[in-house]
Formats: structure tokens, sequence, C-alpha cells
């Protein structure tokens, strides 16, 4: 079994290589940004707690999160692996994912971060807000707080992964196959 997190700033292309590496490598895809929106869509009570914070671009708290993802961990166990996409985002995070995949004697294979500069991630976003109608794509203010919330809370998991030896960074610039390319030379190299 192989666990990857996708790790990097909002608009570095997680979403995008996870729904390519899913198939190639029969994982379970979990972006917990996608669970937030179906659980807005369909007017949850999750969905209006996490939108009060996802429309600022401010994290969702832990609690929350955290509970949302274990909860769909547990749906799904017949699985080659889990291809996280959007956490962990903050060191709590990160611990309980440890503890809760040790609990299934299961872990984290590597974390693989997407890079590109601010000015390619903020273009990027702007450009696909016009399409996904976003709230948090459409307004450069809410997309500098996401970096902000990164830099502050997410950005030290570099560390968190490094420290296990399980940190690996590629570079998220180019063309989708070429990105798709790296990665996969990483995860092949596991
Ligand atoms: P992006 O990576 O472009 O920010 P996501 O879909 O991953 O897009 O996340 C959108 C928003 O959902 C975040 O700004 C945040 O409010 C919320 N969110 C997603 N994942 C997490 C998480 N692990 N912890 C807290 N909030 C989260």
């Amino acid at each position: 079994m192989v666990n990857i997190v996708l790790f990097g700033k909002p608009g570095a292309g997680k979403g995008t290589q996870a729904s390519f590496l899913k198939k190639k490598y029969s994982l379970i895809h979990i972006s917990t940004g996608d669970l937030f929106r179906y659980n807005i869509k369909n007017k949850t009570e999750l969905g209006k707690l996490a939108k009060s914070f996802m429309d600022k671009g401010d994290l969702v708290p832990d609690q929350v999160t955290i509970k949302m993802l274990e909860d769909e961990v547990k749906r799904n166990t017949n699985t080659n692996g889990f291809l996280f996409d959007g956490f962990p985002r903050t060191k709590s995070q990160a611990e309980a994912l440890d503890n809760f995949l040790n609990e299934k004697k299961m872990e984290i294979k590597a974390t693989i971060s997407l890079e590109a500069d601010d000015n390619i991630l903020i273009k990027r976003l702007l450009e696909r807000g016009k399409s996904s109608k976003r709230i948090d794509d459409q307004n450069e203010v809410k997309i500098i707080n996401r970096f902000k919330e990164y830099n502050k809370k997410t950005a030290p998991l570099k560390a968190y992964y490094k420290d296990q030896n399980k940190f690996y960074t590629v570079s998220g610039v180019g063309s989708l196959d070429i990105v798709t390319n790296r990665l996969v030379e990483v995860i092949d190299r596991l």
C-alpha cells in the first residue's frame, strides 16, 4: 500500500495531477477542498461551517477537517493506497494523520511538493476563478490570504516530513505531461 501526500501552495496543480496519478497507480484520491465543496453544494452543516472560512481564504478549523478526512479514509478500506490532496495543511493535521494511519498499520510513504512562484500561481488561480466560479479564486486579496495561511501554517510541514525522510520536491512549472512525468519519476523510485 502506498499513501502519498501531494503538497504545495494553492494553484500548484495538486488536483490536476492527482487525477492522472490516481488512475496510473489505482489510488483513492482524497481532496479536502473537494469534500468541503461537495458539502457546500449539498448545504450540509459541515458545508455551511466550511464556507464561512473558505470564502475568506482561511483554513477550516483542524478538528472539523481531521474528522472529515478520517471518515473518508474509513469509507474506502479496499485500496492500493491513498493520494491525499490538500491535507494535511497544519502540523496538528499531519500528526493526526500519522496517528490515525499507524492505528490502521498504514503510513505515509512520501510527501511530494509541487513548486511554483507566487506570480505564476496568482495568474493560474485568477484564470481558474473565471471558469470554476470559486469565490476564493476570483479575488487577489483572498488568494494572497491563502498564501499567507500556507506560509504560516502549512510550510512548516516541510520540516515535519523532511525529518522523517519523506519529503520530495518537483517543479510544477511546465506542461501538464511534463509535470506528471516528474511526479511519476519520484513515485516509481519509492
Ligand atoms: P487550493 O489548494 O487551491 O487552496 P483547495 O480546494 O485544496 O484549493 O482548498 C480550498 C479551501 O478549502 C482552502 O482555502 C481552505 O479554506 C479549505 N481547506 C481545504 N483543505 C483544508 C485543510 N486540510 N485544512 C483546512 N482547510 C482546508
